[in-house]
């Protein structure tokens, strides 16, 4: 009973402390564990995609198989086309109807777009936001019909931009259907109403650029994850589409140049014998761009002017969408890029006004980034990639073409902002053949999936580029400002384009920056390489989704980054990590001068405060001891320091019980230095500590982020070192995004704290034999005890 009485006793002891740790904990921020596993933010693994993060073995996806005519209309800024799409059912669904994507719908007067966009009058306006808000412009697709292959009209509903087929007998699974669908519509001027796709209008030469995409309707993507993914066109997300085999035909005026998704399959048609030359030439041509037209040519071909037509047929095989870009203005250049015996042409398409600019660096940074990304991912497995210079800047993707902005001054010469811009936006329009085009993500909700990565891609091939070349977005340094906003107003990465405020912050630079952060601080370059190059094999050609690029990263790195993941992606919190307190230690040997020396500083140090020391000195002008002698005796007159033969031989003593491991440690003459850190932002992060040592040397040590693991506020960590430290940075390399490095710095104090050693010995419990015999020996106390009290 005696026992159990003890048992109880501790219970309550444990009860009482852990009561006062809840209420201590109560009175902060509540603590949810950066660092609880990743489970009900990702779908549950199945036969479709893997735990692994690799599409599983029922993995299917549709396919969309289009031949198109399309013609455009220079004179009236019309586009008109007739389409049959074949589409695959893969899927193990029966399906009754189709969805279809019409994005120019995005331009009718009542999208949903225009009438859900807020807006506000600044002061001053610009006009080019009164003449869109007062654009007359009719825009949107007219639909003529929508046909089955024996010529039926088939019934279709318009939904803002989406447009649902119905079937007249349900498509069953893994079979196909074809059906035809015929439109036109009004090609969007880009400097007034804007635009992805559109023309750029040349006013001194009355000549246009035509940059055309989402000029058709569009299948929609039809997965296990979403069903049909027909989220409206709402203008920041962008596109879903399957894959599908193109052959298409573009009617345009016979002077015009023309450069499309696709390979060119007539080109004694439409090429004159020399350009058909010149294009073999640029094939062997792996170090110089090689012209197709001219300068010159393209000047002389711009003052003319064509009534006639002529027909360029491209086909493109695997392919998740198609465009074009069309003017008789254009010059053509190109080189080549060779993987083993397959030739990839890089291309540019521009105006004269994008000269000297265009002519030096466009074809060339595709050819650069068409070897780096290939580096990084997979040899870029289509025959060509072309620059088009529409529009003023920025850029638009699509398989193989590019529209990318910049035009130098009317006198040739260009700033130095313009010409790294120019060289950026190639390489990452460029970039996009890989995100999302090859591996193909869902744009309409995760824009991070196809901007981030390419980002990322794009900052590695921009850092090969040049050696100082311009940080743009992609560094964890550069994210700071943004990471300091108001949280009211940001949203995690997992967000959505069209709900983001920050989707250029989010998408595409905090997510580059996030993948900087673990290439090079969390994961090490080659774990980060082979995990991320193995997530662009296992996903191309098809359609991944968040949960496996997140699983492949850990699955094939072996590292746990769930943690990264819910901060980074899933959440706002910034990183600021601080050093709260840095203890410089060392061991008190017992040797009897230092061991004495310490104690003696010890006691003194009580003696220096302010009273004693200068207040008292002032204000008693004598002691009692001070006046009478007689009051002194052995402590006020002996050495505290001194070394007597009784303290060597209490050492020595303290010697022979140690080991000779124990005595080695004793005698080392280590300093340690206790680090108190603090996680100020929420987000954690690995810790890089800098060590500057006295002897002018410096040491980096970089603990990962795991340290943060059962405490996600504060920890602390020793480090052992023979030298003296003298200062102390937290990450030295501004590699992490913290946003205040005022409290990364710990300036060290002149003098150590002296600890002791003593021998541990944890007293082992005893047994049950000893208990009872403690238990007998406690009666025959008592009533030892109960005699005495008698008496
Ligand atoms: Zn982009």
């Amino acid at each position: 009973m005696f026992n159990r009485r003890l048992f109880l006793c501790s219970v309550l002891i444990i009860s009482l402390f852990s009561f006062s740790a809840t209420a201590l904990a109560g009175q902060g921020k509540a603590q949810v564990n950066q660092f609880r596993q990743l489970y009900q933010e990702l779908p549950t693994p199945n036969a479709y995609r893997t735990a692994s993060g690799a599409p599983g073995p029922q993995y299917w996806q549709q396919r969309a198989d289009y031949d198109m005519s399309v013609e455009l209309d220079e004179k009236n800024q019309r586009i008109y086309g007739i389409e049959t799409i074949t589409y695959f059912n893969n899927s193990p669904d029966t399906l009754t109807y189709l969805w279809l994507q019409l994005d120019q719908n995005i331009r009718t007067k009542d999208s949903l777009s225009r009438i859900a966009s807020s807006g506000r009058i600044s002061h001053p306006t610009s006009f080019r936001f009164l003449e869109r808000i007062h654009s007359g412009f009719d825009g949107g697709f007219k639909i003529e019909y929508v046909k089955d292959n024996k010529d039926r009209d088939l019934h279709y509903t318009v939904v803002d931009t989406m447009m649902r087929v119905d079937l007249p007998q349900a498509l069953s699974p893994y079979s196909q259907y074809s059906f035809q669908i015929k439109w036109w519509y009004n090609i969007n001027d880009k400097s007034k109403i804007g635009g992805r796709s559109g023309f750029d209008y040349y006013e001194k030469d009355g000549n246009h650029v035509f940059a055309i995409a989402q000029f058709f309707p569009r299948m929609a993507v039809y997965n296990e994850t979403e069903g049909w993914q027909h989220k409206q066109f709402l203008g920041s997300g962008e596109f879903a589409l399957p894959f599908g085999n193109y052959r298409v035909r573009i009617t345009i005026p016979s002077d015009h140049i023309l450069g499309a998704t696709g390979t060119l399959q007539n080109p004694d048609e439409v090429l004159t014998a020399s350009q058909q030359a010149r294009l073999e030439d640029a094939r062997d041509s792996t170090e110089n761009t090689v012209f197709i037209v001219t300068e010159d040519e393209a000047v002389q071909n711009e003052a003319e002017g064509a009534d006639k037509t002529k027909t360029w047929i491209f086909e493109a095989e695997n392919v998740r969408d198609f465009a074009f870009a069309s003017s008789r203005k254009f010059i053509w250049d190109a080189m080549a890029v060779k993987f083993g015996e397959r030739t990839v042409l890089a291309m540019s398409f521009y105006t004269k006004e994008g000269n000297p600019l265009w002519e030096k660096y466009s074809t060339k940074a595709v050819a650069h980034a068409i070897k780096v990304y290939s580096k990084f991912t997979f040899d870029y497995p289509y025959s060509k990639a072309i620059s088009v210079l529409a529009g003023r800047g920025g850029g638009m993707e699509y398989p193989m073409i590019a529209f990318n902005g910049g035009k130098t001054e009317p006198d040739g010469t260009y700033s130095e902002g313009l010409k790294y811009s120019l060289i950026g936006v190639v390489i990452h329009e460029f970039g996009h053949n890989f995100f999302p085009m090859i591996v193909n993500s869902d744009e309409r909700q995760w824009a991070w999936m196809d901007e981030g990565l390419n980002t990322f891609v794009e900052y590695l091939a921009e850092q090969e580029w040049e050696r100082e070349f311009e940080e743009g977005n992609g560094t964890a340094y550069s994210m700071i400002e943004y990471m300091k906003g108001d949280k009211k107003y940001m949203s995690p990465i997992m967000t959505a384009p069209d709900a983001d405020l920050h989707v250029g912050s989010n998408a595409y630079a905090k997510t580059a920056a996030g993948l900087n952060i673990l290439r090079e601080t969390i994961m090490g370059r080659e774990l980060f390489d082979f995990a991320f190059k193995e997530y662009a094999q296992r996903w191309k050609f098809k359609h991944p989704t968040p949960a496996d690029f997140f699983r492949t990263l850990e699955d094939a790195s072996g590292l746990d980054l769930d943690w990264f993941w819910r901060g980074w992606f899933f959440g706002t919190d910034h990183v600021d990590l601080a050093i709260d307190n840095v203890k410089w230690c060392k061991v008190n040997t017992m040797e009897p001068a230092l061991a004495k020396a310490i104690d003696y500083e010890k006691k003194n140090r009580n003696r220096k405060h302010y009273i004693s020391n200068i207040r008292n000195k002032k204000d008693i002008e004598k002691t009692a001891l001070e006046k009478d002698k007689s009051l002194s005796d052995f402590y006020d007159e002996h050495d505290p320091l001194e070394v007597t033969p009784l303290d060597e031989k209490q050492y020595k003593k303290y010697l022979e019980s140690l080991s000779e491991e124990e005595k080695q440690l004793l005698q080392a003459g280590y300093n340690y230095y206790e680090v108190s850190l603090l996680n100020n932002g929420g987000m954690v992060m690995p810790v890089i500590l800098k060590f500057d040592y006295s002897d002018g040397s410096e040491e980096v040590k970089r603990i990962p982020a795991e340290i943060w693991r059962r405490y996600n506020d504060s920890v602390q960590k020793v480090f052992v070192t023979k030298k003296e430290v003298r200062q102390i940075t937290l990450d030295p390399f501004l590699e992490t995004a913290d946003v205040d490095t005022r409290n990364n710095m710990w300036t060290l104090q002149e003098k150590p704290d002296y600890f002791k050693l003593k021998k541990f010995e944890r007293p082992s419990e005893k047994n049950l034999m000893q208990k009872v015999k403690e238990m007998e020996e406690e009666k025959k106390k008592e009533k030892h005890d109960e005699k005495i009290s008698l008496r």
